[in-house]
Parts: C-alpha cells; structure tokens; sequence
C-alpha cells in the first residue's frame, strides 16, 4: 500500500531512523544520524550557510554507497554538535580526492551514517550531508543543490539537473 501523500510545502519529518526529535526554525534546522545517537545544529541562511552542491567524484560514490554525494557547507563558527560528538568516529585521507586535499570523515560510530567531512582545501567550514536534514521540506528548498561537481563522472543514466550550474572538478576556484 502506498502511504498517504505528504504535503512538501511545509515542514515535514517522516520517519526515518530511530531519532524524532529533529527540528527546524526560519533560521535553524537539525540533522541527525540514522540511529539518532549524533545531533547538529546548522544555520540555514545567512553567513554561516554558504554553498549546497552535487558531487559526482569518484570518492563521492564509495562514501556514500551511492552514485553522488548531496551536501552544503557551513562555516564551523556556525554549525554546534548538539549531542554524539564523541560517538564520531574520524576518518581521512588524501591519497583519493581528485583536489589532492586531506578529506576527513565524521561518522556515527553506531549506525555509520557520514554526518560530515572537512576538507583541508576548505579550512574554516564543514561539508554536511543534505539527507541527514530531519526537516525534509528543506531538501526541496533551502538546501536544494545550486552546482554539479565532477559532471564528468556521473553516471551515464542521470541527467544534469535543470537550472544547476554545472562544473568538471570543482570548478574554478574563484567561483566559490
Ligand atoms: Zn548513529
Ligand atoms: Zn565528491
């Protein structure tokens, strides 16, 4: 049976892991771990938001199990562990990332859910996860992803998203 239609105009947080006590405000919202054990809080406008992008790299794939990674990025000085820091397990390398930076990987150590990475090409900013958002409604607005990354790796059977601009690589530094 196909369950009841939600309405995506407004806030809405379906059930998905074991957490619900995610929230979001005009200005504010939470993401959460499938297990529920890591909380953030992250602005979602303002200076502390800066960017929300596809990426199509080939670390991209491995990490997320997945054919792209969905992110944004807020500055460090914004963004607050609200409970499980010390549940993430950390994990980085450089020898993969086609930027040659050192990318470091922030994961529940339970569940296993990637909450975060921090680029040292980025100094100063996080690069969260737009599926760990407990408000959905902002998946489809705020948190819509405004660039393609590594379009020259997506898979052949997706499409470049409509009205995105697209990049090879990372594109231009200067575009940041
Ligand atoms: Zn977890
Ligand atoms: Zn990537």
């Amino acid at each position: 049976m196909p369950s009841a239609p939600v309405d995506k105009s407004k806030s809405y947080f379906p059930l998905a892991g074991s957490a619900s006590d995610g929230w979001s405000t005009e200005e504010e919202a939470t993401a959460t771990c499938f297990c529920g054990a890591v909380q953030l809080k992250f602005p979602t406008q303002g200076p502390g938001f800066v960017e929300t992008f596809l990426c199509h790299c080939a670390d991209c794939r491995k990490i997320t199990a997945s054919m792209f990674a969905s992110n944004f990025i807020i500055l460090d000085t914004h963004f607050t562990h609200v409970r499980g820091r010390e549940n993430l397990t950390v994990f980085g390398q450089a020898k993969t990332p086609a930027s040659q930076n050192t990318m470091t990987n922030h994961f529940c150590s339970t569940c296993g859910t990637l909450m975060y990475r921090v680029s040292t090409g980025f100094p100063g900013m996080s690069i969260l996860r737009i599926g760990t958002v407990d408000d959905f409604h902002l998946h489809e607005t705020k948190l819509k992803p405004r660039r393609e990354l590594f379009v020259e790796s997506r898979v052949k059977w997706l499409h470049s998203l409509d009205g995105v601009r697209q990049f090879e690589g990372m594109g231009a530094r200067e575009s940041w």
